[in-house]
Parts: structure tokens; sequence; C-alpha cells
């Protein structure tokens, strides 16, 4: 962490612990609890929103059950805040596993729709299980108490502002780390994850489970704080409240999540006050204005971008004057103002500060974490290299048959690879090449046959499972973790080299900062190793197509894989990247690990390969040296009945 930033945090710090004692009014001090408990649970929902990318309008569902499960204990059993917490925190992690099921099964809109039903489905149980819940009537307590000692709604404050930095630093660490990154994985290429070994099925029980106990953590000390429950409150509207604050906040940051729960709670009560809505408009307007002449004097696209959202804000400054009593309008200016942030600043108010402060940050200054992650690049890795013995198959796949409907993608497939050696796998556009790797690295089941690797059957094993024993790939079509930079992008590739679980990443032990440190060093030596050590900290999106090749290939050899598949990594490259790819082959094969290369440029395979098999329309038509499969007259046929078939 940067200096400015300790220092921030402290001064927020302090400036929560003496809010009380400055500001003692009970209504804000009550606020400031609200904000505290929101806060909480938008840290929690945008591990799902943010990192995960899945839509959940279930959390308002979950806020009410850890609101209910301490408010039933408490009235039931009397059960003390100490045992009512943590049972909230548990029960609703549960109903977390229960939201988790469907989201392996859908995402995107279908999970938006059934975390809905979801939503609904639990406020009316709330609502019907009088002789648990008191039903509408709702259920009414008191604050906790401690030995007798029944907490002021000060004390409450401070309990409250505790628990919500203890959460902040907690999830802080939870995202900062390889569990924090095999979220973000999975929302950018489930299929790269499973291959990466990192389960998705398993980090997104995860993510839900985690999301959910602070939901559970946020709605007990709700129940506390209100001093009464009904089922009204956990609505759909509530549940959408949710979702724009982690989207005006700015998803992915700490800080968007908590400015979120700021908002929410704090606008609507400020936009009833004419006087302070137009303080509001006239700062809002005057940041509008000082960016858009800041963007005119430097970059003039930016300039006309800004022109619009600068005329709006400085209209709504004028119109706060126009207007002397803010009830009619209340809702409409709530609601053109999220329309505006979500229109304008898609990553969010803390987004479009960041990318403000990376301009403006002087050249000399470098960014933050570029000296961690670049880590000893001087020092180049290399493949640690495989005792295998230099004879034998590594991998042996027998009377392979897949099929799609009536389509033999592979038909009846026999396919060896002689451990230490390059094996091409060439054959026309649709051959089942591609479909070759799929099965092999468990994406698709074969229909039939089965595959052998390192003397074990790993047919019908998962993905997750097949790249853990040791075999690594990359795509046709590129799949990285476009969000993710490109060393966090290899960080993946290494997740297999942790050993810690949450909870030694929660408490950040040396161990965990001692697994961390290791795979930095190592992720930034890979980089170098296949020629990206200056582009460690860049997001993989923003890297040349070429790179983007080369990363995938760094990722791939994160996993420290005895078997490498590469589909047709030179497509699309420039000349000079190819004899770079060419080179980075060359040293993998010479540290012992074998590749099975798919490629059209027959210069590239052809130099490179020990054997070729060619397939056509499924099946294996030649196999042998380079030289033997390139006269081989079926070969030929096939490549030239492809190339007058597509003259035709
Ligand atoms: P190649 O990589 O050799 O160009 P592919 O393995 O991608 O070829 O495809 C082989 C054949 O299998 C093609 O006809 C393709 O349309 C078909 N195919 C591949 N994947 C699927 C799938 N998931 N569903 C249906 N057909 C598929
Ligand atoms: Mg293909």
């Amino acid at each position: 962490m940067s200096a400015t930033k300790k220092a921030m945090l402290l001064l927020a710090l302090i400036v929560l612990a003496s809010l009380p004692f400055v500001w003692p009014n009970p209504y804000y001090i009550h606020l400031m609890v609200v904000i505290g408990i929101y806060a909480i649970l938008l840290l929690g929902l945008d591990i799902v929103v943010g990192y995960t990318g899945e839509v959940s309008l279930g959390h308002a569902a979950l806020f009410g059950v850890g609101s209910y499960t301490a408010g039933v204990l408490v009235l039931k059993l009397g059960a003390p805040f100490l045992v009512a917490l943590p049972m909230s925190i548990a029960v609703t992690a549960l109903f977390g596993m229960v939201l988790a099921l469907p989201a392996l099964r859908v995402t995107g809109p279908y999970l938006a729709m059934v975390t809905l039903a979801f939503g609904t489905i639990v406020q009316i149980f709330i609502n019907e299980m009088d002789f648990l819940t008191n039903g509408p009537l709702g259920i009414s307590l008191r604050k906790p108490d401690f030995f007798g000692y029944r907490l002021t709604a000060t004390d409450y404050y401070f309990v409250v502002m505790t628990i919500m930095v203890i959460t902040l630093v907690v999830v802080n660490r939870i995202l900062k780390s390889h569990l924090g990154r095999a979220f973000e994985a999975l929302r950018d290429s489930p299929v790269a994850s499973d291959c990466m070994a990192v389960s998705v099925y398993r980090y997104k029980v995860y993510a839900f489970v985690i999301s959910a106990a602070l939901a559970g953590l946020a709605g007990a000390l709700f129940t506390y704080s209100e001093e009464y429950i009904s089922p009204n409150t956990y609505s759909f509207e509530l549940t959408i409240q949710f979702l724009l604050a982690v989207i005006i906040g700015g998803r992915k940051t700490r800080s968007g999540a908590l400015i979120g729960a700021v908002i929410v709670v704090m606008l609507p009560n400020l936009l009833s006050d004419v006087g302070l809505f137009r303080i509001i408009a006239v700062s809002v307007a005057a940041v509008a204005l000082a960016y858009a002449a800041y963007a005119l004097a430097t970059d003039r696209r930016a300039a006309r971008q800004a022109v619009i959202p600068a005329a709006l804000t400085l209209a709504m400054a004028v119109f706060a004057y126009r207007i002397d009593d803010m009830t009619d309008y209340r809702l409409t200016i709530f609601g053109l103002m999220i329309l505006f942030v979500v229109y304008y600043l898609p990553d969010g108010i803390m987004g479009f500060l960041r990318s403000i402060v990376l301009q403006l940050r002087p050249q000399w200054l470098s960014r933050p974490d570029t000296t961690a992650a670049q880590g000893d690049s001087q020092h180049v890795w290399a493949p640690p290299e495989h005792a295998v013995a230099v004879s034998g198959n590594l991998l042996e796949a027998r009377n392979v048959l897949m099929q799609f409907g009536g389509l033999k993608a592979l038909d009846r497939v026999e396919l060896k690879v002689a451990k230490n050696s390059v094996h091409g796998l060439i054959g026309p556009n649709g051959s089942g090449k591609s479909t070759m790797m799929n099965v092999l690295t468990g994406i698709y089941k074969p229909t039939a046959g089965e595959i052998e690797f390192n003397g074990a059957l790993i047919s019908g094993q998962t993905p997750a499972a097949i790249a853990g024993s040791g075999i690594a790939r990359t795509f046709q079509n590129v799949q990285l973790f476009v969000e993710m930079t490109a060393i966090e992008n290899v960080l993946v590739g290494l997740h297999h080299t942790f050993r810690s679980n949450i909870l030694q990443v929660m408490l950040n032990t040396p161990k965990y900062r001692r697994e961390e440190r290791e795979a930095r060093v190592r992720a930034a030596s890979i980089l170098a190793f296949v020629g990206l050590a200056e582009l460690a900290n860049e997001e993989a999106r923003n890297l040349p197509y070429g790179k983007q090749r080369l990363l995938e290939i760094g990722r791939a050899m994160g996993l420290n894989p005895s078997l490498l598949l590469l589909d047709e990594p030179a497509a699309g490259l420039t000349a000079p990247d190819i004899k770079e790819l060419i080179e980075i082959i060359d040293k993998i094969k010479n540290h012992g690990i074998t590749v099975i290369l798919i490629e059209h440029h027959m210069d590239v395979v052809m130099g490179i390969s020990d054997t070729v098999t060619v397939l056509d329309f499924g099946q294996k038509i030649a196999e042998g040296r380079p030289a033997e499969v390139q006269s081989d007259p079926k070969v030929i046929e096939a490549y030239l009945g492809g190339a007058a078939e597509a003259t035709c």
C-alpha cells in the first residue's frame, strides 16, 4: 500500500472515530450506522457483481435472511448478540450456497431472473411463517447488551464501524489474493479458468458463499440498529438500490462500495433539502466543467465527449436555483443522476476518479505496485526440467470418437505423442484439430474411446483436474482474462502453487505472504521468458494481438505442465512475432516439455515438429516425419481438395 493511501485511511479512521463527538446528532449517527451496514453488504455484493461478473438480484433477500436469523433467535431463544451474529452469518452463507447452484448452470440475464425469484420466495416465506417470524407484524427487539450493560446508539455506532473496517480489510485481502484472481478469471473466461486448474465450479460457490455471509452479517447488524424488522424492508427496491450502489460507486473497488453506500443512503435525504441540493448541483457542475476545460486543453476527443455532461450538470445547477421546493422533484432527480452516472461513468465514480488521477500523475511517479510486480525479471525464468525418460509415450488417445449430432468431428482417432517431442497436428479447416484439443483437455467428453496421460486414464475427468495433472493449453481464439494485467494472468496459471486457505488469506499469515511473494517473482520471470516483462502491469485487453498469444503461452507455463497444447499460436502474428514464437517453443521443448502444435503456417510446423499427424474430416489420414507427411499423396489431396472446394 502506498504512503498516500495509508495516510488517507488513517485520516478516514480518525474522522469515523470522532464523528459522534463532533456531530452528536442522533439522526445522522443512525444514518452513518446504516451506511456502515450497507457498506458491509456492498463489499460482499461486489465480489459477485464486480469480480465474478454475475448480476444478483437476490441480495436483499440474503440481507433479510441475516436480519431474520438474528431477529428470530432473539425473539424465540433470547440469544445474545455474540451468538445471533455468527449464526446469521452461517445461515445466510448456507443460503448463498443454495443461490450458487443455479449460478453453476445459468449466467447473465437468466441468473438474474433466478436470483430475483429467490428473492421473492424468501420474502413470501418470511411473510407467511407467522409462527417463526411474526409475519407482517415484524419483530421488535433492543440494542445488544453485554453483561447487563445495554449499548447506546453511539456505542452501537462504534460496533458497526469497527466491524465495517474489519470487513473492509478482510475483503480487500481476499480479493487481492489468488482467490480474488480466481473470481475475476472465471468472469473473463470460464473455459480458460478451468484449463488453468482453477475450478469455475468451486470458485463460483466460494464467491456466492462469501458474498452471502457478508449480507448475513449486514442483515444481523441492521436488525439491532433498527430495533424492528418487517418483511417489506427486504424488497425488490432494496435489491435494486444495492446493485445501483455498486455500479455508481464503481465495481471492483472497496472505496466504490463505500461511496455507493453513502450515496444510496444519503442522497434521498440530502435531496429533500433544497439548500443542500443547490450545493451538490453546483459542486458537481464545477467538477464537470473543470474536467471539460482540462480535456479541452489536452485532448480534443475527450473534450467533445465532456461537452454534454458539462452542459447537463450546468443545467442541473441552474435548475436547482429555479425551484423552491424539492418534494415534487426528488425521485426524478435521483433517477436522472443514476442514469447520468451509469451512462457517463460506466466504471462508477471511483473508476472515473482513478482515470483522472492516472492522467494527472506526473511521468516520474511510476504506477503503484510496479516494483513489487517486476520481481527479479533480470533473472529470466526457465521451465523446470522435466525428468522424463526420452523414450515412451506421454499421451495416448485410443479410438477417440467425438460426435456432434450426426457429425463425427473425430472418427476413431488414434494419437500417440512421444515424450519430449513436438507433435504437429495439421489438417484443413474443420478437420477436427481443435476438437481433439478440447477432448484432450476435458472440455468435451468423447463419445467413445479413452485417453491415457502419463500412465493414468484422464478421459472423463474435469478440465480442472486434467489441467492439474499437467496438461496446459492455449486457445485458437485467444481466451485471456482481459480485465486483468499480464502478470495477473500468469498468476492465475500459478494458482496451483498456493496452499493457503481462505482463513490464512484473511489473516494475512506469513505462509500466505511468502506464497504470494514467490508466485509474483515466478510470474515476473515467466513474463520475461515470453518477452513481456515490460508489459507486466498492462491489462491483457490492451496488449497487441501477437503479445496476447505470447501471454497465453506464459500463462500456460505457469501451470508447470509436462504437456503443452498450442492451438494455432502463429495465427495473426507478424513475422518477427512468429520468429519469437518459434524460439520460445524451442526453449520449451529443450526443457523436457512435450508440445502438441496445431498450426496452419506449414513452415512453422514442418520446421519444429518431430512427428506430424494429419486429420481430414475427423479421420487420421497420415502420420510420420514432416518430410514424409508433406510428400504423402493423401495429404496433398486433402489440402488440394480443400483448396479446390474453397474456390468453387
Ligand atoms: P479445426 O480446428 O480442425 O478447424 P474443429 O475441431 O474446430 O476443426 O471442428 C471440427 C468439426 O466439428 C467442424 O465441422 C465443426 O463445425 C464441428 N464442431 C466443433 N465443435 C462443435 C460443437 N461444439 N458443436 C457442434 N459441432 C462442432
Ligand atoms: Mg481449430
